[in-house]
């Protein structure tokens, strides 16, 4: 039995969870308990505060954890990282009240900034040659300014919204983070092997989200640049269509070339394409 740690409620809970039953793992999650364990994998869930996740797993009292990089450097805890994962992305940035004058980050200089990150603020602003003060507070960071705790903020952003609804200024990104696959160190053998099954299953996850599988009918004198435009994961499927002349290719396309790959299809003559989500994909 492997045992994973993932955060009880909040931003990084609902994706991990997605995750793992997108490996194919089931199990039963009432917000009343704590931990669970799956029916069809060896695996126990724990569901605990993110900040406690990398020393749970660096103890051993959890096998693997599922984290935000910016939770897991700011503890120090990098060596336990295995597996960047794709979600929960976001960046950690500098704020200033939004009329205040901000040239560059030597503005900062004997500041008061209020922060939940105080290690990474600290190792951004001594690699910045800027001394300034940090207060550290546990939440609600982005009204320090306001009632005059601080000159400035370091804090957790993605859309900017909360930041602008309280009169700041985003004006330095400090770290970018996204949730992170985490192991203890000397995991026993037959862990190990279990959370080399669960990799597995992750990649195969990872790479279907990226790809999408295309069908489309084209002529057949359309069908050798048509070939040198969609690469396939070994080559595309040619199959004759029961219109004589025509036929039918088959490929996967990745998803960030997908528009320009379609336009071109076009242009070759291809008609009737279909583009369809993958579930899992094993090179
Ligand atoms: P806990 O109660 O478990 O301590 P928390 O309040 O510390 O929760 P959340 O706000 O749920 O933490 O954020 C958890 C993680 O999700 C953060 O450490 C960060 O990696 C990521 N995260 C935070 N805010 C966002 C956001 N706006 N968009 C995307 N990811 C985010
Ligand atoms: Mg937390």
């Amino acid at each position: 039995m492997i045992r994973l740690a993932i955060q009880k409620s909040g931003r990084l809970s609902e994706d991990s969870l997605n995750l793992i039953r997108e490996c194919g793992i089931s199990f039963i999650n009432s917000s009343l308990k704590l931990k669970t364990e799956a029916t069809n994998f060896p695996l126990e869930i724990l569901f605990l505060r993110d900040d406690d996740i990398p020393g749970y797993v660096a103890d051993g009292v959890a096998d693997i954890g599922i984290v935000g990089e910016n939770v897991l450097v700011e503890e120090g805890r990098e060596e336990l990282q295995v597996q960047k994962l794709g979600f929960s992305r976001c960046r950690l940035s500098i704020a200033v009240p939004k009329n205040e004058a901000f040239d560059d980050i030597t503005a900062l200089e004997g500041k008061n900034i209020a922060t939940s990150y105080p290690n990474l603020l600290q190792t951004y602003l001594s690699g910045e040659g800027v001394q300034a003060h940090i207060h550290t507070i546990s939440g609600s960071v982005e009204i320090a300014p306001s009632i005059g705790l601080a000159d400035a903020i370091c804090d957790i952003v993605s859309s900017g919204s909360t930041l602008i609804s309280n009169g700041l200024r985003e004006v330095q990104t400090v770290f970018r983070s996204e949730a992170v696959l985490i192991a203890h160190q000397n995991l026993a053998t037959a862990k190990q092997q279990l959370l080399d099954q669960l990799l597995f299953r992750i990649d195969a996850v990872r790479k279907a989200q990226k790809a999408k599988y295309i069908l489309l009918n084209a002529p057949n004198q359309a069908i050798p640049h048509i070939k040198s435009l969609l690469p396939g994961m070994k080559a595309p499927s040619i199959l004759p269509l029961a219109e004589e002349g025509w036929s039918s290719v088959h490929s996967v396309v990745n998803e960030d070339d997908f528009w320009e790959i379609i336009e071109k299809l076009r242009e070759a003559g291809a008609q009737g394409i279909l583009v369809v989500p993958i579930e899992k994909m094993i090179l």
